[in-house]
C-alpha cells in the first residue's frame, strides 16, 4: 500500500488519528472499506497459477484488514502484525510457531489465567517442558535457563496482581541463550509501551481489550520483529486465523479515540487507587502507576503511563465481605473482559500460581470506565461499608 501522507508525526493522538488510513487507495474516501472477502478472481489463468496480485484469498488479507495490521506495525514499530479472532489466540498461534517437542518454555507466574490453562494442557502434551517462574525475577532468569530454553514468555504487569517485570533485563538473558521472547502488553497496549524497543521479539495484544474499547468484539494482534516475522506469518497461515473485516473495521475505528481514552481511564483510576489506598477497609492497591507498589521505578523507567485497571485488597475480608462489596456496587458492573468504556468488577482467585503470595484479605479487579470520578468514587465508597469490615 502507498505510504501515507502523515508518516512519522510525533505524537500518540496525532497517530491514532490517520494510521492505517491510505485514501489515495480508496478513491479519497478518509476511511477504508469494509471488505467481506473468501474468493478474489484472477485475470487469467497466468495469473491464477502464479498469484502474482496484490490481493489472493480472504485469509491471506483483504484491504480492510491491511489498513489494520498497518496501524499496529506502526504503533509497533513492528515488521509483520498479524490478526487473529482473540487475544488468547494472540497467545497460542507464536507459541505453537515457536515451540516444538523437547524445548522447554519458561512462563510468568503471574500469565493470564488461560495462557497458563494452554501451557499445562497443550504445551505439555505436545512434549515441551513447561516452567513457571517468579515474574519478578529480572536478570536472575539466568539461573533458570537450559541448553533447550526455547521460550520465555512475559506480562506486565500481570494478569490480577500487577507484577511488574524487568523487561530489558529478561529479554537480554534470554538472548543471551538464544530464546525467544514474548510479551502479553495488553494492559499497556503499544500506546503506553513498546515490547520490540525493549528486546522483545514478539509482541502480543488482546485487542478485545483497550483497541476495540467497546467490549464488543473479540480480536487479537500479534506483531514480530525481523527475527520472528517468518515464523509468525507461517503460524498464522498453517493455523488458518483469520478475522472479519466487520471486526477489522470497527477496531480500527475504535484506535483513533485510543489515546485519549487511555488518558483519561489512567487518570481517574489513578485518583480512584490514591485515594482507595487511605481507605480503612483497604488493605493494599496494586497499580504501578501507584508510588506504594514494588514495581513502580521500573514501570516509571520503561512505560509512557499506565491503564484503566488495577485490584484491591479488602483488609481481612473473607468472601463474605467480597460478595457484599460486589452486590453494593450499581454503576461498576460485575463482569470478565476490561478495557472498555464502562466500570467493573471481578474477584481473583489465585489458587494455580506456584509463587504464593499472601494478601492480607481478599482480592478484587477494577476496572475503570469513562464515567466521572465522583460518581465511581461515590459508588465504591458505599460499597466499601456494605462489607462492614
Ligand atoms: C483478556 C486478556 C487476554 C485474552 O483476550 P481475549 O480476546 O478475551 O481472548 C489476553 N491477555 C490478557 C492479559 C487479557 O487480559
Amino acid at each position: 500500500m502507498t505510504s501515507n501522507k502523515h508518516s512519522n508525526p510525533s505524537g500518540i493522538n496525532t497517530k491514532l488519528a490517520h494510521c492505517g488510513n491510505n485514501p489515495a487507495d480508496y478513491f479519497g474516501f478518509v476511511n477504508p472499506p469494509v471488505v467481506h472477502a473468501s474468493t478474489v478472481l484472477f485475470p487469467d489463468a497466468k495469473t491464477l497459477k502464479s498469484e502474482n496480485q496484490r490481493y489472493t484469498y480472504g485469509t491471506h488479507g483483504t484491504p480492510t484488514t491491511d489498513a489494520l495490521c498497518e496501524a499496529i506495525n506502526m504503533l509497533e514499530g513492528a515488521e509483520k502484525t498479524v490478526l487473529v479472532p482473540s487475544g488468547l489466540a494472540a497467545i497460542t498461534v507464536p507459541l505453537l510457531g515457536v515451540l516444538a517437542q523437547g524445548d522447554h518454555a519458561l512462563i510468568a507466574d503471574s500469565v493470564y489465567g488461560p495462557t497458563r490453562r494452554f501451557a499445562n494442557n497443550m504445551l505439555r502434551k505436545m512434549g515441551v517442558e513447561v516452567e513457571y517462574y517468579d515474574p519478578t525475577i529480572g536478570r536472575a532468569i539466568e539461573t533458570l535457563m537450559k541448553p533447550n530454553t526455547k521460550v520465555v514468555f512475559t506480562e506486565s504487569p500481570g494478569s490480577n496482581t500487577f507484577e511488574i517485570q524487568d523487561i530489558p533485563a529478561i529479554s537480554s538473558v534470554a538472548h543471551a541463550h538464544g530464546a525467544v521472547v514474548l510479551m502479553d502488553n495488553t494492559w499497556a497496549t503499544p500506546v503506553n509501551f513498546k515490547p520490540l524497543d525493549h528486546g522483545v521479539d514478539i509482541s502480543i495484544t488482546a485487542g478485545t481489550k483497550y483497541p476495540a474499547g467497546h467490549s464488543d468484539i473479540l480480536i487479537g494482534f500479534i506483531s514480530a520483529n525481523e527475527r520472528t516475522k517468518r515464523i509468525v506469518e507461517d503460524a498464522h497461515m498453517f493455523l488458518g486465523m483469520s478475522v472479519s473485516g466487520d471486526d477489522a473495521y470497527n477496531t480500527l475505528r475504535s484506535m483513533r479515540t485510543m489515546g485519549i481514552r487511555l488518558a483519561h481511564q489512567s487518570k481517574t483510576a489513578l485518583a480512584l487507587a490514591q485515594w482507595l489506598e487511605t481507605m480503612p477497609q483497604v488493605a493494599e492497591v496494586l497499580y504501578p502507576a501507584l508510588p506504594s507498589h514494588k514495581g513502580h521505578e521500573i514501570w516509571k523507567r520503561d512505560f509512557k503511563g499506565a491503564s484503566s485497571l488495577f485490584s484491591i485488597v479488602l483488609k481481612g475480608g473473607g468472601e463474605k465481605q467480597a460478595h457484599a462489596f460486589l452486590n453494593a456496587l450499581k454503576i461498576f458492573k460485575l463482569g470478565y473482559s476490561w478495557g472498555g468504556y464502562e466500570s467493573l468488577a471481578v474477584e481473583v482467585h489465585l489458587e494455580d500460581r506456584v509463587f504464593k503470595h499472601q494478601y492480607l484479605g481478599s482480592l478484587l479487579r477494577l476496572q475503570i470506565g469513562i464515567e466521572d470520578f465522583d460518581d465511581l468514587k461515590a459508588d465504591l465508597e458505599q460499597a466499601l461499608i456494605a462489607t462492614k469490615l
